[in-house]
């Protein structure tokens, strides 16, 4: 095919959307029916390039019910294969948040793929013994430096690099540092046939060395946790600022909207936070975004390039 064919799974940040103990004003209208809203997952984006190989960009907790809202990923029986296979070949982790990881539970009962992760995140996942589950013989678990590229099962060729960011919340200590840039939060780059899809669900700022990558890219999903840094104390919902959290808000200043501003790419917010009104259909703040030129993702939106 030489084409890259990518689905969204999720489209939600940690919790979800609507999360499951949130009644805030964006998560009150996903409760109520609003037709203004759509419930979303949590973040994850399928990838192939064959159409038979597919490679998961993050294991959120929905898993399961992601998989079976998605056709391309349900197990095939052919006339002589045994009953247990998957066009699920390989996952590739950003981080090891629970968000990121906790769908590799979901692939248990012995399915061989390849789990792609940088050091930090491998041993952040090794260091959790229930991830045994995926035994060490049937489930090869690979470590990728950042900026050097690899080839997955299926031919797309992938890169993870660095994004300012912070370490998995259950790791975090008293005071923990914040933009750090290291192996713990990377992006992902996907190559096939001359286009780049890039996949960045967190990251605390731009670096020159990201807007370059995000110049050459086709299309880019983005980090759209909160739209403003203040969403969540303001709603009630947390006490914590996005920066704080590791994600830089859409709007204000240092904001996504005005970073990603200019670029020739297709651009869309994902890893969304049920807090954001960029959720609901008609807002102000939607219709901001959608004035500069993003889409929003939507659990299931596929796209071809
Ligand atoms: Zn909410």
């Amino acid at each position: 095919m030489g084409q890259l064919t990518a689905i969204i799974l999720g489209a939600a940040a940690g919790g979800g959307f609507p999360q499951w103990n949130c009644f805030c004003p964006v998560c009150g209208l996903a409760w109520a029916g609003d037709p203004r809203v759509k419930p979303r997952t949590q973040s994850s984006l399928a990838a192939s390039a064959d159409g038979r190989h597919w490679v998961l960009l993050n294991a959120s907790p929905d898993l399961r019910a992601q998989l079976q809202a998605t056709p391309a990923l349900h197990p095939k029986q052919g006339p002589k294969q045994s009953p247990r296979d998957s066009p699920i070949t390989a996952v590739v982790l950003t981080g090891a948040e629970v968000d990121q990881t906790a769908g590799l539970l979901t692939l248990r009962e012995r399915q061989p793929f390849v789990l792609y992760a940088t050091a930090e995140t491998q041993s952040a996942v090794a260091a959790n013994p229930m991830f045994n589950v995926l035994s060490p013989d049937v489930v090869t678990r690979q470590t990728i430096a950042a900026h050097k590229s690899f080839t997955l099962p299926g031919g797309i060729v992938g890169e993870l690099f660095t994004v300012p960011g912070k370490v998995p919340l259950y790791l975090e200590n008293d005071n923990p540092e914040l933009a750090r840039e290291d192996g713990a939060n990377v992006g992902v780059e996907l190559f096939v046939g001359g286009n780049r899809l890039l996949y960045v669900p967190g990251a605390a700022a731009v670096t020159p060395a990201l807007a370059t990558r995000l110049k050459r890219a086709n299309i880019i999903f983005f980090d759209g946790t909160l739209f403003a840094d203040d969403e969540m104390i303001v709603t009630g919902t947390g006490t914590k600022t996005g920066r704080r959290m590791g994600h830089m808000s859409i709007d204000g200043e240092g904001g996504s909207l005005t970073a990603l501003a200019g670029l020739a790419a297709r651009r869309i917010y994902t890893h969304i936070n049920n807090t954001n009104p960029i959720l609901v259909d008609g807002s102000p703040e939607r219709r901001k975004v959608t004035a500069a030129g993003w889409e929003i993702a939507e659990d299931g939106m596929r796209i071809e390039l």
